[in-house]
This record gives structure tokens, C-alpha cells and sequence, in this order.
């Protein structure tokens, strides 16, 4: 998780997708196995493989960019490392017979939270229907009592050689070997479980913790928790993509809270208290006399938990005062009366662009950019 994938491949943040490609390319030549076979050599292609995989998928690269949480796991969806050799090494080639115990897949599922557990944590019991290790063969996919006996077709090598004649002379080429699908063994008796595959479904339950804080879109990686390998190899990953509903009145960003007050223009003018809904339930919110539309009065620590590390983001009620659009002849009048009694100290009836840097014409101003 700490890797920094555009350092690791050389590039910039900025890199064009051939620019990965290409960076990949020159180091996996430079490093691959085959062609350095020392230790530091190998972890190094281990890195610069897993960089590439993130940063090739556009998805995968758009959550790594972000910070996705846990969205580095390198979700499968069928882009092994198996295929990264093929891409750039010509295919099976003579690399031996396939092996039949291999990783599982990773798995995903999504599940859907409240605004309030995402804030504040939760615990789930998820129902998973994956595969997991044959009871009855332990996964070697053998009936008991038995075990795979060398192919006599390719004799173990997994592949079978062919000799063509083409008008550039003799070409020996090598396919998987049918009789085995390259395994180099093959199961004469397989498991009456599991049919051979060292794998069954099953249907399970666990329970997880969602930590307080995640975000719409976050993933929560459980390594070895996915479905297990073939031939009775390590599990996958599972990954729990998060989906937080719409709150009715509060809205989200990051690890701040926001919410639209409506008030009269009575109480702006006057000042009052007003119940807020907040996660922590109703809130009690002074409004201050002379209070103006478009006003945002902070409440410090009742919002979201934040993901890393301490505390909570803040809520911020948007204030907007309501003018009422029908008067009747004696709230008419008492207005008028109102006007009347300010007279000329009246701060903004007539005259257009008095109020300073605070003022309507300051925030307009704002608001437009200028
Ligand atoms: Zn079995
Ligand atoms: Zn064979």
C-alpha cells in the first residue's frame, strides 16, 4: 500500500497510458525472472508488475490517483499475472506445464450503508456463496487414494512440440498439450466431489467491521478471504465495495457535513434558537441577531469520523432567510410602519453598493467569480 506505483514504474503522475505500457515493458525485460533470476531482482518484478496493473486498468488508476481506500488491492477481473507474461514473452512457450494449484480469484461485493454507519462504523454479517477447499480430497481434485499420473501424451512437459515446413524451412512450434490442458498430469480417477477441480461452493457468513469514516466508492480489502486456488491454492481477496444512501437533510464532503436552514426574516432579523437534525440527533443552534442570507454557522465536530486519524469533520448549517412573498393589509402595514420608524438609517432599501467586503455586493461578487 505504501508503494508509490508512478516511482516504482519511473514515470510521472501525469503518464499517458503508452507511457506505462512502455516503462513496464523496459524494466520486465530488464528484470524478468528468466533473465535475472536473483532475489532482489524478482521482488522488484513482483512491484513492478502489481504497479503496472493498477495503473494500466483506468479504473484502478483513477482510485489509486484518489486514494481510494484499500482500492490498491489489485482487483482480479482477469488480468493475471499470467497474461502480463503472455503479452510480453509469447505465451506459454516452453515455460513448463501449468501448474494446478494456483491462486484463487478475488471476489466483490458491495454492500449499502447509511450515511450514519459510514460516519460512524458498523458491523456487517455478509452471506458469501464462493469456493472453497474439497473436503473429501483436500484439494488435490484426486479421488482418495489416488493421485495425477504423468500425461503419456507430452510425457510431462505439458506442451507438445510440432514440426511444420514453411517456405522459410522447418519450424518447430509447441501448444498446450490437449490431453492434459498442459497440466503434464492427468486425473484418471477424480474426486466424485468436486469433479477433479479440488473445489466446492459453499455458502458462508462472517462477520466485518466497516470503519467509521469510509466514503461512497471505498473498498475494504480482506486478504485470503476471497475464493480459494485451484488444486487447493491460496485464497483470493475479497473486497467490499461501499455504497453510502442519500441522507434526507445532510450532505457530505469529505469529512464535513452540510445542511440548508431555512428561517424567517423575523427571526434573522430578531435572532432565535432552531433544532437542527444532525447525526447526534436534534441540536440546539442559536441564530445570532441580524443574521443574512447565505450565512454558514459552523458546529464544530458533528461531522463525519474521520477515516485517518482523530475527531470528526464539522457540520455547516447554510443559512437562508425566507422573504415573504404574500402579506396581508395588516402585516402590510405594520411594515410600512417599520420602514417608516427606521427612516433614513435604513441600510439597504435604496442605495446600491454600501456594505463593504462583507456585503451582498462582495458576496455576488464572489459567487460570480469576479
Ligand atoms: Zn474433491
Ligand atoms: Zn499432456
Amino acid at each position: 500500500m505504501a508503494q508509490d506505483h508512478y516511482a516504482t514504474l519511473g514515470i510521472t503522475r501525469d503518464a499517458t497510458s503508452d507511457d506505462i505500457k512502455r516503462a513496464y515493458r523496459k524494466l520486465a525485460r530488464e528484470l524478468h525472472p528468466d533473465v535475472n533470476p536473483d532475489p532482489q531482482s524478482q521482488e522488484r518484478f513482483k512491484e513492478i508488475t502489481h504497479a503496472y496493473e493498477i495503473l494500466s486498468d483506468p479504473d484502478k488508476r483513477r482510485g489509486y490517483d484518489t486514494g481510494g481506500f484499500a482500492g490498491d488491492g489489485g482487483f482480479g477481473g482477469g488480468f493475471g499475472f499470467g497474461d502480463i507474461m503472455d503479452a510480453f514473452f509469447g505465451g506459454g512457450g516452453s515455460r513448463g506445464p501449468r501448474a494446478r494449484v494456483r491462486r484463487g480469484q478475488d471476489a466483490l461485493i458491495r454492500i449499502d450503508l447509511t450515511l450514519e454507519e459510514a460516519a460512524f462504523g458498523a458491523e456487517r454479517e455478509l452471506t458469501l456463496e464462493t469456493a472453497v477447499t474439497c473436503d473429501v480430497c483436500t484439494g488435490t481434485g484426486c479421488a482418495p487414494g489416488s493421485s495425477p499420473s504423468t500425461c503419456e501424451l507430452c510425457r510431462g512437459r505439458g506442451e507438445v512440440q510440432q514440426v511444420t515446413r514453411s517456405i522459410l524451412g522447418q519450424m518447430m512450434t509447441s501448444r498446450p498439450c490437449a490431453n492434459c490442458q498442459g497440466y503434464g498430469t492427468t486425473i484418471k480417477q477424480p474426486c466424485g466431489e468436486c469433479a477433479g477441480d479440488g473445489r466446492v461452493r459453499s455458502r458462508s457468513t462472517m462477520k466485518i467491521e466497516i470503519p467509521a469514516g469510509i466514503d461512497d466508492g471505498n473498498r475494504i480489502q480482506l486478504a485470503g478471504k476471497g475464493e480459494v486456488g485451484p488444486g487447493g491454492g491460496p485464497h483470493g481477496d475479497l473486497y467490499v465495495e461501499v455504497h453510502v444512501q442519500k441522507h434526507e437533510t445532510l450532505v457530505r464532503d469529505g469529512d464535513d457535513l452540510h445542511t440548508p436552514l431555512a428561517i424567517s426574516m423575523v427571526d434573522a432579523a430578531l435572532g432565535t434558537k432552531v433544532q437542527i437534525e444532525s447525526l447526534d440527533g436534534t441540536l440546539e443552534l442559536a441564530i445570532p441577531h441580524g443574521t443574512q442570507s447565505g450565512t454558514t454557522i459552523p458546529i464544530r465536530g458533528k461531522g463525519v469520523s474521520r477515516l485517518r486519524g482523530n475527531g470528526r469533520g464539522d457540520l455547516f448549517v447554510h443559512i437562508e432567510v425566507v422573504i415573504p412573498t404574500k402579506l396581508n393589509e395588516k402585516e402590510a402595514d405594520i411594515l410600512r410602519s417599520f420602514a417608516a420608524l427606521r427612516g433614513d438609517k435604513e441600510d439597504v432599501s435604496v442605495q446600491n453598493t454600501q456594505g463593504g467586503e462583507s456585503g451582498f455586493f462582495s458576496r455576488l461578487k464572489d459567487a460570480l467569480g469576479r
